[in-house]
């Protein structure tokens, strides 16, 4: 179980964030073992948003700041797809698509779903 990060998430009153022992009863910051939002670490938009409001612009300048503008090249394009084979029975093909030669390579299911792998060189 964690806490959502929203630093006012205890000062929405809602029926579920009110707990404690009777008549010390308290609004809390919620507590779930997942939560939807900003990577599993918000319970909802408005603690997301709460936060960025009140971290974002330290957290940017701390991961560094984009202060140029990054360009899609076809050295950063390629994309990760899949078109059905059979539906029925949930077979695919896996492909990589440059966005902007449009050229297509084959992708085993594995390199698929492997976060890690790519056929990017840039950013
Ligand atoms: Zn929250």
């Amino acid at each position: 179980m964690k806490y959502c990060q929203g630093p006012k998430c205890h000062q929405y009153r809602t029926k579920d964030r009110i707990k404690g022992t009777k008549g010390s009863k308290t609004y809390q910051t919620r507590r779930r073992s997942s939560f939807y939002y900003g990577n599993d670490n918000f319970c909802s938009m408005n603690c997301y948003n709460d936060w960025a409001n009140e971290f974002a612009d330290r957290a940017i300048d701390h991961f560094g700041r984009i202060t140029v503008a990054k360009h899609l090249t076809k050295n950063n394009a390629w994309y990760k797809d899949y078109n059905w084979v059979d539906y029925q029975n949930d077979t695919r093909e896996y492909l990589y698509v440059n966005g902007i030669t449009k050229e297509q390579r084959p992708l085993t299911e594995e390199q698929y779903r492997d976060t890690n792998y790519t056929l990017n060189t840039g950013e």
